[in-house]
Protein backbone atom coordinates (compact mmCIF):
# COMPACT_ATOMS: atom_id res chain seq x y z
CA UNK A 1 0.00 0.00 0.00
CA UNK A 2 1.24 3.26 -0.41
CA UNK A 3 0.71 6.01 2.31
CA UNK A 4 -1.63 8.59 -0.27
CA UNK A 5 -3.72 5.40 0.18
CA UNK A 6 -3.74 4.75 3.72
CA UNK A 7 -7.03 5.99 5.53
CA UNK A 8 -6.74 5.29 9.44
CA UNK A 9 -9.70 5.34 11.50
CA UNK A 10 -8.92 6.17 14.69
CA UNK A 11 -9.83 3.83 17.48
CA UNK A 12 -10.56 6.38 20.20
CA UNK A 13 -13.55 5.91 21.97
CA UNK A 14 -14.01 9.95 23.33
CA UNK A 15 -17.37 12.15 23.30
CA UNK A 16 -18.63 13.71 20.00
CA UNK A 17 -21.00 16.41 19.83
CA UNK A 18 -22.87 17.23 17.26
CA UNK A 19 -22.89 20.96 16.71
CA UNK A 20 -25.55 21.79 14.14
CA UNK A 21 -26.29 25.00 14.84
CA UNK A 22 -23.79 28.15 15.76
CA UNK A 23 -24.72 28.95 19.54
CA UNK A 24 -25.38 32.78 18.63
CA UNK A 25 -25.73 34.47 15.83
CA UNK A 26 -22.87 34.61 13.41
CA UNK A 27 -21.23 36.55 10.94
CA UNK A 28 -19.26 34.70 8.63
CA UNK A 29 -16.57 37.77 7.29
CA UNK A 30 -14.72 35.84 4.88
CA UNK A 31 -16.65 34.10 1.80
CA UNK A 32 -16.28 34.07 -1.92
CA UNK A 33 -19.75 33.80 -2.86
CA UNK A 34 -19.31 35.65 -5.79
CA UNK A 35 -15.72 35.91 -7.45
CA UNK A 36 -14.98 37.56 -11.14
CA UNK A 37 -12.42 37.00 -13.28
CA UNK A 38 -10.71 39.97 -12.02
CA UNK A 39 -6.35 39.86 -12.60
CA UNK A 40 -6.19 38.11 -9.23
CA UNK A 41 -8.88 35.28 -9.70
CA UNK A 42 -6.63 34.57 -13.06
CA UNK A 43 -3.51 34.73 -11.07
CA UNK A 44 -4.95 32.17 -8.87
CA UNK A 45 -6.65 29.78 -11.29
CA UNK A 46 -10.11 30.52 -9.15
CA UNK A 47 -13.47 29.14 -10.24
CA UNK A 48 -15.35 32.49 -11.58
CA UNK A 49 -18.20 30.59 -12.68
CA UNK A 50 -20.91 33.29 -11.55
CA UNK A 51 -23.55 30.71 -9.14
CA UNK A 52 -27.16 31.19 -10.20
CA UNK A 53 -29.57 32.66 -7.94
CA UNK A 54 -31.21 30.01 -7.04
CA UNK A 55 -28.11 28.41 -5.44
CA UNK A 56 -27.74 31.71 -3.56
CA UNK A 57 -31.42 31.36 -1.93
CA UNK A 58 -30.47 28.04 -1.08
CA UNK A 59 -27.55 29.33 0.69
CA UNK A 60 -29.87 31.75 3.04
CA UNK A 61 -31.87 28.64 3.73
CA UNK A 62 -28.58 26.68 5.26
CA UNK A 63 -27.56 30.13 7.01
CA UNK A 64 -31.09 29.93 8.58
CA UNK A 65 -30.39 26.23 9.84
CA UNK A 66 -26.85 26.84 11.20
CA UNK A 67 -27.93 30.56 12.77
CA UNK A 68 -25.52 32.21 10.63
CA UNK A 69 -26.86 35.74 10.08
CA UNK A 70 -24.68 37.18 7.57
CA UNK A 71 -21.94 36.02 4.68
CA UNK A 72 -19.57 39.14 4.15
CA UNK A 73 -18.74 38.31 0.66
CA UNK A 74 -14.97 39.57 0.23
CA UNK A 75 -14.69 39.22 -3.35
CA UNK A 76 -17.11 41.66 -4.94
CA UNK A 77 -15.23 43.39 -7.59
CA UNK A 78 -14.88 46.86 -8.90
CA UNK A 79 -17.14 48.95 -10.65
CA UNK A 80 -20.06 47.04 -12.80
CA UNK A 81 -18.99 43.78 -11.54
CA UNK A 82 -19.70 45.55 -7.52
CA UNK A 83 -23.10 47.13 -8.95
CA UNK A 84 -24.09 43.23 -10.09
CA UNK A 85 -23.13 41.96 -6.77
CA UNK A 86 -24.80 44.58 -4.54
CA UNK A 87 -28.13 44.18 -6.90
CA UNK A 88 -27.95 40.41 -7.07
CA UNK A 89 -26.46 39.37 -3.87
CA UNK A 90 -26.87 42.14 -0.97
CA UNK A 91 -30.49 43.02 -2.17
CA UNK A 92 -31.70 40.14 -2.62
CA UNK A 93 -31.49 39.19 0.45
CA UNK A 94 -31.58 41.90 2.95
CA UNK A 95 -29.36 42.00 5.64
CA UNK A 96 -27.64 38.20 5.14
CA UNK A 97 -25.05 39.61 2.54
CA UNK A 98 -22.50 42.64 2.45
CA UNK A 99 -20.27 42.92 -0.20
CA UNK A 100 -16.63 44.32 -0.06
CA UNK A 101 -14.87 45.83 -3.28
CA UNK A 102 -11.08 45.04 -4.38
CA UNK A 103 -8.44 47.19 -5.77
CA UNK A 104 -8.40 47.19 -9.81
CA UNK A 105 -4.73 45.79 -10.17
CA UNK A 106 -5.27 45.76 -13.58
CA UNK A 107 -4.66 49.52 -13.77
CA UNK A 108 -1.42 49.53 -11.46
CA UNK A 109 1.00 50.77 -14.38
CA UNK A 110 -1.30 53.62 -15.46
CA UNK A 111 -0.33 57.24 -14.78
CA UNK A 112 -2.72 58.40 -12.27
CA UNK A 113 -3.19 54.91 -10.83
CA UNK A 114 -2.76 55.86 -7.25
CA UNK A 115 -5.25 59.02 -7.02
CA UNK A 116 -7.76 57.10 -9.12
CA UNK A 117 -8.17 53.97 -6.88
CA UNK A 118 -8.58 56.45 -3.87
CA UNK A 119 -11.47 57.85 -5.80
CA UNK A 120 -12.64 54.72 -7.16
CA UNK A 121 -12.99 53.24 -3.30
CA UNK A 122 -15.55 56.30 -2.54
CA UNK A 123 -17.29 54.93 -5.61
CA UNK A 124 -17.48 51.28 -4.38
CA UNK A 125 -18.43 52.75 -0.62
CA UNK A 126 -21.45 54.98 -2.61
CA UNK A 127 -22.11 51.80 -4.07
CA UNK A 128 -22.60 49.86 -1.24
CA UNK A 129 -19.35 48.11 -0.23
CA UNK A 130 -18.27 47.77 3.31
CA UNK A 131 -14.27 47.17 2.68
CA UNK A 132 -11.90 46.68 0.84
CA UNK A 133 -10.47 42.90 0.11
CA UNK A 134 -6.62 42.33 -1.36
CA UNK A 135 -6.23 38.85 -2.12
CA UNK A 136 -2.50 37.27 -1.93
CA UNK A 137 -2.25 38.77 -5.63
CA UNK A 138 -0.33 41.54 -4.01
CA UNK A 139 2.74 40.47 -2.69
CA UNK A 140 3.56 37.48 -4.97
CA UNK A 141 1.68 37.87 -8.65
CA UNK A 142 1.09 41.68 -8.79
CA UNK A 143 4.24 42.52 -10.84
CA UNK A 144 5.61 46.14 -13.05
CA UNK A 145 4.50 45.79 -16.31
CA UNK A 146 2.01 43.70 -16.65
CA UNK A 147 3.65 39.84 -15.56
CA UNK A 148 6.55 40.96 -16.89
CA UNK A 149 8.72 43.04 -14.72
CA UNK A 150 10.06 42.91 -10.78
CA UNK A 151 7.09 42.04 -7.80
CA UNK A 152 5.54 44.68 -6.37
CA UNK A 153 5.72 45.60 -2.85
CA UNK A 154 3.42 45.19 -0.82
CA UNK A 155 3.86 48.57 1.45
CA UNK A 156 3.93 50.47 -2.43
CA UNK A 157 3.55 53.90 -1.69
CA UNK A 158 1.49 53.93 -5.00
CA UNK A 159 -1.10 52.54 -2.70
CA UNK A 160 -0.87 54.79 0.57
CA UNK A 161 -3.87 56.88 -0.86
CA UNK A 162 -6.31 53.63 -1.17
CA UNK A 163 -5.64 52.98 2.34
CA UNK A 164 -6.03 56.04 3.77
CA UNK A 165 -9.22 56.89 2.03
CA UNK A 166 -10.44 53.85 3.49
CA UNK A 167 -9.71 55.02 7.34
CA UNK A 168 -11.46 57.89 6.66
CA UNK A 169 -14.34 56.15 4.44
CA UNK A 170 -14.29 53.59 7.73
CA UNK A 171 -14.20 50.69 5.34
CA UNK A 172 -11.82 48.15 6.86
CA UNK A 173 -9.08 46.17 4.56
CA UNK A 174 -9.36 42.76 4.87
CA UNK A 175 -5.86 41.50 3.68
CA UNK A 176 -4.31 37.91 2.49
CA UNK A 177 -0.37 38.44 2.41
CA UNK A 178 1.64 35.59 1.69
CA UNK A 179 0.46 31.55 2.40
CA UNK A 180 0.95 28.59 5.05
CA UNK A 181 4.75 28.63 5.88
CA UNK A 182 4.88 25.42 4.48
CA UNK A 183 4.00 26.65 0.74
CA UNK A 184 7.74 28.94 0.91
CA UNK A 185 9.93 25.71 1.55
CA UNK A 186 11.38 23.00 -0.57
CA UNK A 187 8.14 20.42 -1.38
CA UNK A 188 10.19 17.64 0.14
CA UNK A 189 10.14 14.56 2.66
CA UNK A 190 10.08 17.43 5.29
CA UNK A 191 7.04 19.63 4.04
CA UNK A 192 4.16 19.27 6.23
CA UNK A 193 1.88 20.72 3.47
CA UNK A 194 3.86 17.54 0.91
CA UNK A 195 0.33 15.83 -0.53
CA UNK A 196 -1.47 18.91 -0.41
CA UNK A 197 1.78 20.46 -2.84
CA UNK A 198 1.63 17.66 -5.06
CA UNK A 199 -1.58 18.13 -5.54
CA UNK A 200 -1.28 21.93 -6.46
CA UNK A 201 2.05 22.59 -7.14
CA UNK A 202 1.37 26.09 -8.49
CA UNK A 203 0.67 26.86 -4.93
CA UNK A 204 4.24 26.88 -3.84
CA UNK A 205 6.22 29.97 -3.62
CA UNK A 206 9.74 28.55 -3.07
CA UNK A 207 12.30 29.55 -5.15
CA UNK A 208 12.20 31.83 -8.41
CA UNK A 209 12.16 35.76 -7.44
CA UNK A 210 9.77 35.27 -4.91
CA UNK A 211 10.31 37.27 -1.39
CA UNK A 212 10.61 35.19 1.79
CA UNK A 213 7.44 35.17 3.58
CA UNK A 214 8.50 37.06 6.67
CA UNK A 215 9.76 39.67 4.32
CA UNK A 216 6.24 39.77 2.68
CA UNK A 217 4.69 39.71 5.93
CA UNK A 218 7.22 42.57 7.06
CA UNK A 219 6.29 44.78 4.25
CA UNK A 220 2.36 44.14 5.20
CA UNK A 221 3.41 45.20 8.85
CA UNK A 222 5.00 48.43 7.59
CA UNK A 223 1.49 49.09 6.05
CA UNK A 224 0.01 48.99 8.98
CA UNK A 225 2.45 50.78 11.33
CA UNK A 226 2.18 53.42 8.27
CA UNK A 227 -2.11 53.92 7.81
CA UNK A 228 -2.75 54.20 11.85
CA UNK A 229 -6.10 55.37 11.12
CA UNK A 230 -7.45 52.26 8.65
CA UNK A 231 -8.26 49.17 10.05
CA UNK A 232 -6.87 46.06 8.68
CA UNK A 233 -8.10 42.58 9.23
CA UNK A 234 -4.99 39.61 8.72
CA UNK A 235 -7.11 37.21 6.84
CA UNK A 236 -6.26 33.50 8.21
CA UNK A 237 -4.94 34.35 11.69
CA UNK A 238 -2.89 37.29 9.81
CA UNK A 239 -1.50 34.30 7.44
CA UNK A 240 0.18 33.36 10.90
CA UNK A 241 -1.66 30.30 12.52
CA UNK A 242 1.76 28.79 12.76
CA UNK A 243 2.76 31.16 15.05
CA UNK A 244 0.30 32.59 17.30
CA UNK A 245 3.34 33.69 19.67
CA UNK A 246 4.10 35.72 16.47
CA UNK A 247 0.83 37.32 15.88
CA UNK A 248 0.26 38.12 19.66
CA UNK A 249 2.63 40.49 19.16
CA UNK A 250 1.61 41.79 16.06
CA UNK A 251 -1.67 42.56 17.60
CA UNK A 252 -0.17 43.88 20.29
CA UNK A 253 1.85 46.06 18.67
CA UNK A 254 -0.61 47.53 15.68
CA UNK A 255 -4.30 48.43 17.71
CA UNK A 256 -5.99 48.92 13.96
CA UNK A 257 -5.36 44.99 13.32
CA UNK A 258 -7.97 42.25 13.76
CA UNK A 259 -7.94 38.23 12.17
CA UNK A 260 -10.12 35.99 11.12
CA UNK A 261 -10.28 32.23 11.16
CA UNK A 262 -11.00 31.24 7.37
CA UNK A 263 -9.58 27.90 6.25
CA UNK A 264 -7.65 27.37 9.75
CA UNK A 265 -8.73 25.37 11.40
CA UNK A 266 -5.72 22.82 10.91
CA UNK A 267 -3.72 24.74 11.64
CA UNK A 268 -5.78 26.33 15.40
CA UNK A 269 -7.09 22.94 16.86
CA UNK A 270 -3.60 21.02 16.23
CA UNK A 271 -2.30 23.79 18.96
CA UNK A 272 -5.83 23.92 21.21
CA UNK A 273 -4.27 25.26 24.34
CA UNK A 274 -2.16 27.88 22.66
CA UNK A 275 -4.92 28.67 20.42
CA UNK A 276 -7.97 28.84 23.59
CA UNK A 277 -5.38 31.43 25.41
CA UNK A 278 -4.83 33.23 22.13
CA UNK A 279 -8.87 33.60 21.61
CA UNK A 280 -9.22 34.45 25.40
CA UNK A 281 -6.55 36.92 25.17
CA UNK A 282 -7.57 38.54 21.97
CA UNK A 283 -11.51 38.30 21.91
CA UNK A 284 -12.06 41.58 20.92
CA UNK A 285 -9.78 41.19 17.86
CA UNK A 286 -10.94 37.48 16.51
CA UNK A 287 -13.53 37.25 14.11
CA UNK A 288 -15.57 34.04 12.45
CA UNK A 289 -14.67 33.71 9.19
CA UNK A 290 -14.31 30.21 7.03
CA UNK A 291 -13.20 31.51 3.27
CA UNK A 292 -16.34 29.58 2.13
CA UNK A 293 -17.09 29.57 -1.32
CA UNK A 294 -19.84 27.39 -3.11
CA UNK A 295 -17.29 26.90 -5.97
CA UNK A 296 -14.76 25.18 -3.86
CA UNK A 297 -13.79 21.67 -5.60
CA UNK A 298 -9.98 22.64 -5.17
CA UNK A 299 -10.78 23.74 -1.51
CA UNK A 300 -12.49 21.14 0.43
CA UNK A 301 -12.05 22.49 3.64
CA UNK A 302 -14.26 25.93 2.43
CA UNK A 303 -17.05 24.35 0.73
CA UNK A 304 -20.01 26.42 1.67
CA UNK A 305 -22.03 23.84 3.16
CA UNK A 306 -23.44 22.90 6.72
CA UNK A 307 -20.89 20.42 6.91
CA UNK A 308 -18.18 22.33 6.55
CA UNK A 309 -19.35 25.35 8.94
CA UNK A 310 -20.15 22.64 11.77
CA UNK A 311 -16.33 21.75 11.78
CA UNK A 312 -15.82 25.31 13.13
CA UNK A 313 -19.09 25.23 15.73
CA UNK A 314 -17.44 21.88 17.13
CA UNK A 315 -14.14 23.69 17.00
CA UNK A 316 -15.14 26.75 18.76
CA UNK A 317 -17.91 25.81 21.19
CA UNK A 318 -16.83 22.00 22.41
CA UNK A 319 -13.76 20.41 24.07
CA UNK A 320 -14.07 17.30 21.58
CA UNK A 321 -11.09 15.48 20.76
CA UNK A 322 -9.06 14.35 17.87
CA UNK A 323 -12.30 15.22 14.71
CA UNK A 324 -11.61 16.47 11.14
CA UNK A 325 -11.26 20.14 10.60
CA UNK A 326 -13.09 19.18 7.18
CA UNK A 327 -15.39 17.16 5.46
CA UNK A 328 -13.34 15.86 3.00
CA UNK A 329 -12.77 12.04 3.12
CA UNK A 330 -9.04 12.56 3.14
CA UNK A 331 -7.96 16.35 5.09
CA UNK A 332 -7.33 18.05 2.28
CA UNK A 333 -4.43 20.32 4.35
CA UNK A 334 -2.36 17.64 5.98
CA UNK A 335 -3.60 14.33 7.42
CA UNK A 336 -3.95 15.37 11.41
CA UNK A 337 -7.22 15.97 13.53
CA UNK A 338 -8.04 18.54 15.47
CA UNK A 339 -9.13 19.57 19.52
CA UNK A 340 -11.99 21.80 20.18
CA UNK A 341 -11.46 24.81 22.48
CA UNK A 342 -14.81 25.31 24.49
CA UNK A 343 -14.95 29.09 24.74
CA UNK A 344 -16.64 30.77 26.96
CA UNK A 345 -20.50 32.16 26.13
CA UNK A 346 -18.91 35.49 26.27
CA UNK A 347 -16.12 35.31 23.99
CA UNK A 348 -18.32 33.23 21.60
CA UNK A 349 -20.99 36.21 20.99
CA UNK A 350 -17.80 38.61 20.26
CA UNK A 351 -15.96 35.84 17.63
CA UNK A 352 -18.99 34.77 16.31
CA UNK A 353 -20.82 38.26 15.94
CA UNK A 354 -20.36 41.56 17.84
CA UNK A 355 -16.38 42.60 16.33
CA UNK A 356 -17.69 41.42 13.20
CA UNK A 357 -20.77 43.82 14.23
CA UNK A 358 -18.82 46.69 15.52
CA UNK A 359 -16.13 46.97 12.48
CA UNK A 360 -18.77 46.94 9.69
CA UNK A 361 -21.13 49.33 11.56
CA UNK A 362 -23.98 46.90 12.58
CA UNK A 363 -26.07 46.62 15.59
CA UNK A 364 -24.81 44.64 18.31
CA UNK A 365 -26.99 42.40 19.89
ZN1 LIG B 1 -10.44 33.94 0.85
Amino acid sequence: MNLTDFEPKSMLVVPETKVDKAKYPAIDVHTHVYMYPTKSSKDMGANTKQIPAEQVDQIVRWMDEMNVETLINSTGGYGEDLQRTVEELVKRHPGRFLTMTEPAWDKVGEPGYANWQADEIKRARDAGAVGIKVLKTLGVYLRERGDEGPLIKVDDPRFDPMWDVAGQLNMPVSIHTSDPDAFFTPIDRFNERWEELGNHPDWSFYGKDYPSKPELLAARNRMFEKHPKTKFVGYHIANHPENLGEVSQWLDRYPNLYVETGARLGELGRQPYSARKFFLKYADRIMFGTDATPNGEAYPQQDLKPAMYRCYFRFFETMDEYFDYSPAAVPPQGRWRIYGIGLPDDVLKKVYRNNAAKLYGLKAV
